[in-house]
């Protein structure tokens, strides 16, 4: 069906005003042009779209004539961004069907079948065959408010599947990271995935080991930071996927190392649910975590010399996987780094530590710890305590730790005089 009647809850819906003036300019230059993807889908599930994307048959150099603020952008998919102060829209002019062999001079593809280049121009019907899932395929035109819908994703968005465009093994074979789509698309919107898509991701999920560090970060973030993070974390788990993204072991349900990752996840979660802001830097740390301490150890116990050598070792082999950039390294660092001295509190170090940059997310990060298993011998109920009192009740909190230090709690901290 292409033409399919307009439900209610789309009419209803308050698009951005700038993608709906980006629709009408570009049809009264006498070009098509439909809202598309996300927004539309977004829209039809009763979710706030949070960006919108307008489709057109007219080219990026015909978009930017018409747009006095707009840029072209993009290599392998040229495109156009219009933006207002405080607004981007994304344009992108109908590309042609990919499968087919008369247009394949546009087309670069690698020896595995990932598209590099995708710059041929095509129909709408043709736009629509290369999208990635039925849902992700409704065009919907505000102006004469009609919804162009060729791959059945009403139905599928009624029946809350995701269904592939075409068969998913050669479709997640031309570019890999539709499989992560799949599983972010399904915590997302709370949709099943179909068997077909299930089946390719677990097929070509080794694929994603090809695609570039610069693209799985922007994939990271999308998957990790938007509320859904825990969900998102077990499903690429069990898809056995989640080793593309980041560099850590499957722990044992229960074990402290999956309780403190989960922690992390669920913590994130919430924050974004409650507003707060998360920073993609916080969450690489905690997950981290579990492998810097194993790296740290030397014959069972814990090794100071190697937990520093560790750190950077780590941070660069997820650099492998998604590119972290450079601003954070030394905040996953600090974070570490600090995890020691909240715990040794020498001298006048806790007075220097509260008024250290990296505390509060340090502190978060203890917190943390101690929800997920107790090896932090109440050291973030200490330090909660420690900021709320006066100067005078600071001093006795310390000296009760110090003479609770004296015997054999002392071994213990047996890494306390290197640290201080
Ligand atoms: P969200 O913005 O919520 O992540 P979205 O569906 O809008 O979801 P975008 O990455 O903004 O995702 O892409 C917009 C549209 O472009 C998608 O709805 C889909 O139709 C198409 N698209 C994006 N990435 C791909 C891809 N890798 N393969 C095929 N089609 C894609
Ligand atoms: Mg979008």
């Amino acid at each position: 069906m292409s033409s399919a009647p307009v439900p209610k809850i789309l009419k209803q819906n308050k698009f951005s005003p700038l993608a709906l003036e980006i629709v009408k300019k570009l049809k009264k230059s006498g070009f098509q042009a439909y809202l598309v993807g996300g927004c539309v889908r977004d829209s039809l599930v009763g979710i706030k779209a949070k960006d919108f994307d307008v489709s057109t048959d007219a080219t990026p150099e015909e978009v930017k004539k018409i747009f006095r603020s707009s840029r072209i952008i993009g290599k392998r998919f040229r495109l156009v961004h219009v933006f207002s102060r405080n607004e981007l829209i994304e344009v992108s002019t109908f590309r042609a069907d990919t499968s087919k062999t008369n247009h394949s001079s546009g087309i670069v593809k690698d020896s595995e079948g990932k598209i590099l280049r995708d710059n041929v121009w095509g129909t709408l019907e043709e736009d629509c065959i290369r999208r990635d899932f039925s849902i992700n395929a409704l065009y919907f035109d505000p102006v004469e408010n009609h919804l162009c819908d060729f791959h059945d994703g009403l139905k599928h968005i009624q029946k809350k599947i995701l269904v592939s465009i075409g068969n998913p093994l050669v479709r997640f074979e031309e570019d890999p990271v539709r499989s992560l789509r799949a599983i972010r698309f399904s915590s997302k919107l709370k949709f099943k995935i179909s068997n077909d898509v299930k089946e390719a991701i677990y097929q070509k999920g080794n694929l994603l080991e090809n695609i570039s560090n610069a693209r799985m970060f922007d994939e990271f973030c999308k998957i990790f930071l938007t509320k859904e993070a825990q969900n998102n974390f077990n499903k690429l788990n069990s898809f056995g996927v989640l080793k593309y993204l980041i560099n850590t072991e499957n722990h044992p349900e229960n074990s402290f190392d999956s309780r403190f990752q989960q922690a992390a996840l669920v913590n994130t979660d919430n924050r974004l649910k409650a507003s707060k802001s998360v920073t993609p830097g916080f969450l690489i740390a905690a997950l981290l975590w579990p492998r810097l301490i194993d790296a740290a150890k030397e014959k069972g116990s814990f090794n100071l010399r190697k937990f520093f050598r560790s750190m950077d070792r780590i941070i660069r082999e997820q650099q492998e996987l998604t590119a972290v950039p450079r601003k954070f390294h030394g905040y996953i660092k600090d974070i570490w780094s600090l995890q020691l001295k909240l715990e040794t509190r020498l001298g006048h170090q806790p007075y220097k530590i509260l008024n250290h940059p990296r505390f509060r997310a340090a502190y978060d990060f203890l917190l943390l710890r101690e929800e997920a298993a107790n090896d932090t011998q109440g050291m973030g109920e200490w330090w909660t305590k420690f900021q709320r009192i006066n100067r005078p009740a600071k001093i006795e909190m310390l000296k009760i730790l110090r003479d609770s230090r004296s015997g054999p709690v002392e071994k213990k901290f047996g890494f306390l005089e290197e640290l201080s």
